[in-house]
């Protein structure tokens, strides 16, 4: 995912969040990274669980 994408409201990256529109998107793209994270620390989890249950 890049982080190069331009504003359609202010015309500027929407990394640098130069209006509400800009900060919004950031804060979505954000959001989407971390998704993968929080699904593959649950998974973790579930994977430990089950090998401590099949001891
Ligand atoms: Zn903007």
């Amino acid at each position: 995912m890049s982080y190069d994408l331009i504003c359609a409201n202010c015309s500027g990256l929407v990394e640098l969040g130069r209006c509400v529109v800009c900060r919004d998107s950031r804060e979505r793209l954000r959001a989407d990274r971390r998704l993968p994270a929080a699904w593959l620390l649950a998974a973790g989890a579930v994977l430990g669980v089950l090998s401590l249950l099949a001891r």
